[in-house]
């Protein structure tokens, strides 16, 4: 029998662990490779994403103004809901708030509030006739609100934006909530659009019933369903180039209870074939008609009839 030297079997084991070593160092830098590989296209997946939102956002900044109008007056909530609604406004590109006071001359409490809101706005004031004013033992619905408000805002659109502008009319309350998708649907409205108001009507919804196509084919109400639009101030908005089409519609004081949605949208010579569905076909809420909770103020009257006021110069 031939016996192996004992030096080849070295050679050989010797020249095995080289073969393991280079096969070692191969895969491990194809692995790198795949990897690297791998990972540029996730970066260049990521890049696209991000240029894309670039992209969205500049366009954002290209697209027609939201003038959104919103008559206010003084209450011990003012300030709160102003604050509140003001910085759900800081999210929103290309806004123009036109903020109308209801109120003799502007109010130093509205003025500084407005000056560092960071919003680009207007500040008007327009006094409701006291005879259609609400004390304030009365219930909300017995007047209509904010007719003399949103008429001079309207006004002010009418003589300060050139009738070429492109841009949408929304009416906000300053009390409600708004979640920031809705400004994104009120920019794709061409004429009129419409959405459901969550919390509205003494139902947990109320406006556009059934929608098909972006159309809105009937309404959802409970209360005075004969109204052309039974629909909340909150639940539409319309192209501006309308204002300057039809310069007298507006509000009126006269208008019936629960009309005052109805006559402005007629007056725009607007009918239910008009609206385009916004929110998904009308079936997402993304405005809520909210109501502040009126403060109490049974202590501090209490505390000022002790001759013990608090600080005057804190203003809430
Ligand atoms: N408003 C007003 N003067 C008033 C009462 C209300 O300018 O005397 C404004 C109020 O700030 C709000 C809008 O009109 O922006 C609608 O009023 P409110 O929210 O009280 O009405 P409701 O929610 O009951 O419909
Ligand atoms: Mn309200």
């Amino acid at each position: 029998m031939k016996v192996i030297p004992i030096y080849s079997l070295r050679l050989l084991l010797t020249l095995n662990l080289v073969v393991l070593l280079v096969y070692c160092i191969l895969t491990l830098t194809c692995d790198n490779e795949k990897q690297i590989k791998k990972l540029k296209k996730e970066v260049s997946y990521l890049q696209d994403i991000i240029d894309g939102e670039n992209e969205k956002s500049v366009n954002e900044e290209l697209l027609p103004t939201i003038y959104a109008i919103t008559p206010t007056y003084a209450r011990w909530t003012q300030k709160a809901d102003l604050t509140r609604l003001s910085q759900t406004l800081l999210h929103v590109k290309n806004f123009h708030w036109i903020v109308v006071e209801d109120a003799d001359r502007k109010t130093l409490l509205v003025t500084k509030f407005l000056s560092n809101c960071g919003l680009k706005y207007t500040h008007l004031n327009a006094k409701t006739d006291q005879n259609f004013k609400l004390k304030d033992s009365d219930p909300n619905w017995l007047m209509p609100r904010g007719v003399a408000q949103r008429n001079t805002g309207l006004t002010w659109i009418r003589n300060n934006i050139s009738p070429q502008t492109e841009g949408y009319l929304y009416f906000m309350d300053d009390d409600n909530t708004y979640d920031l998708q809705l400004f994104k649907e009120i920019r794709t409205t061409q004429l009129a659009s419409a959405w459901p108001v969550g919390l509205s009507g003494g139902l947990k919804f109320e406006g556009p019933g059934f929608c098909k196509d972006g159309k809105v084919l009937s309404w959802y109400t409970a209360w005075k369903p004969e109204r052309p639009f039974p629909i909340d101030m909150a639940g539409f908005a319309v192209n501006i180039k309308l204002l300057f089409q039809y310069k007298e519609a507006g509000f009126s004081n006269a208008t019936p209870r629960g009309y005052l949605e109805s006559h402005f949208l007629t007056g725009l010579h607007l009918t239910i074939n008009d609206m385009e569905a916004k929110a998904n076909q009308c079936t997402d809420i993304l405005v809520w008609h909210t109501r502040t909770e009126k403060a109490k103020m049974k202590q501090e009257d209490k505390l000022i009839k002790l001759g013990k006021p608090s600080n005057p110069n804190i203003e809430v």
